[in-house]
């Protein structure tokens, strides 16, 4: 699978000179509804209305959505405010409907992504539209299944591609209702570099109060875009109540977010930043030789053990050795955590290394 530029196209064509925003209700409610929360954001920074149109509940009971009927609504929300049309879909049938509607953009929800067989069904249903398809994470931390999902798309002929980063379950309690592990979609976005990421602070915060902050954190890794659940009435809101913004609210997070560019022109500037490059890239190469040599020397010492007959593993000096580091990283502004990761790292390549030596004959 190679994503190319043109899968990106359909964000460029937006022209825009600021991240893709996707914003509306967690779940169209009523005509009345849509149409207001339309209205009120059509001539904003938003390009792409959302509402969800069957909602998928973690237990029976809640709001299930109100189905097909929402779709009329949105074409008429899209007719009066130009805005697109996006809803989530999580199979072939709702597929059928959302194409008979002319809806313009579809996601796949979270606890779809984690469903191969529900994936391949959309992605079969959806073959060579020309649909704009965002893939949500899987509620589980798993990158494979999330690449599955893009690549069950890609294969089905879809030319307009993008992933929505919106958090993972934990079994423990954090303050995220979804905790990020930004390092999962960091990696998808350095695997494909052309696959607009875009980020779900609704879904990974749960509280409106957090999402300029997680906001702002996405845009610092240079995400493409944000989904923010936006509602006219947040406390009264048939589901999600507690993490949806008013239009108002909306507006102002974009104030506030201050936008990051991929970089400058300034000649200066680039001087600087090609000066300081050198010198971490020549620190790089040095790490890299020093941690060479310290395996020679580990090699060296898992021949004298192997020669007396002596254990690869001494916990003692192993502990020895942590305890030191421990303090001089914090003398040097290190973390202990970050020294205790590298440090087991170096430990279990150095006992590879003398295993080794030790069973070599
Ligand atoms: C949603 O976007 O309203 C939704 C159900 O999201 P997720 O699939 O991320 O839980
Ligand atoms: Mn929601």
């Amino acid at each position: 699978m190679e994503i190319t530029k043109e899968h990106k196209q359909w964000l460029v064509d937006f022209n825009l000179n600021h991240p893709l925003v996707i914003a509306g209700p967690c779940s169209a409610e009523t005509e009345e509804q849509v149409l207001k929360i339309a209205h009120e954001l059509k001539n904003s920074d938003v390009s792409i209305f959302r509402a969800g149109i069957w909602k998928p509940r973690t237990r029976p009971g809640g709001f299930e959505g109100v189905g097909e009927i929402g779709l009329k609504w949105l074409q008429r929300a899209k007719a009066e405010t130009g805005l697109l049309m996006a809803i989530e879909v999580a199979n072939a049938q709702h597929v059928k409907l959302a194409l008979e509607h002319d809806i313009d953009v579809l996601w796949i929800g979270a606890r779809t992504t984690v469903n191969p067989f529900a994936v391949q069904e959309i992605a079969d249903a959806l073959q060579n539209t020309d649909k704009i398809v965002l893939i949500k994470n899987p509620v589980n931390p798993d990158l494979s299944l999330w690449i599955g999902g893009v690549e069950r798309l890609y294969n089905a002929g879809i030319k307009k591609l993008g992933v929505i980063h919106r958090g993972f379950s934990t079994y423990e309690k954090t303050k995220f209702r979804n905790n990020p592990e930004w390092q999962i979609a960091i990696d998808l976005q350095n695997k494909f570099p052309n696959l607009p990421l875009i980020c779900d602070p609704s879904h990974i915060t749960g509280k409106r109060d957090m999402i300029q902050e997680v906001s702002q954190q996405a845009l610092d890794l240079n995400y493409d875009g944000l989904i923010i659940e936006t509602h006219i009435d947040p406390e009264k809101a048939w589901s999600d109540a507690a993490q949806q913004v008013t239009p108002a609210t909306l507006k102002q997070i974009f104030i506030d977010l201050k936008m990051r560019k991929e970089t400058d022109e300034n000649a200066e500037w680039n001087k600087e930043m090609a000066l300081q490059r050198a010198y971490i890239d020549e620190l790089d190469t040095k790490l890299i030789e020093i941690l060479g040599k310290r395996m020679k020397l580990a090699e060296k010492i898992g021949l004298l053990k192997k020669e007396k007959n002596v254990a690869i593993l001494q916990n003692k000096r192993w502990n020895e050795i942590l305890g030191r580091m421990i303090l001089d990283g914090e003398e040097k502004g290190l973390t202990e955590e970050f020294v205790l990761k590298i440090y087991k790292a170096i430990h279990q390549e150095s006992i590879a290394h003398q295993e080794k030596i030790i069973n070599k004959n």
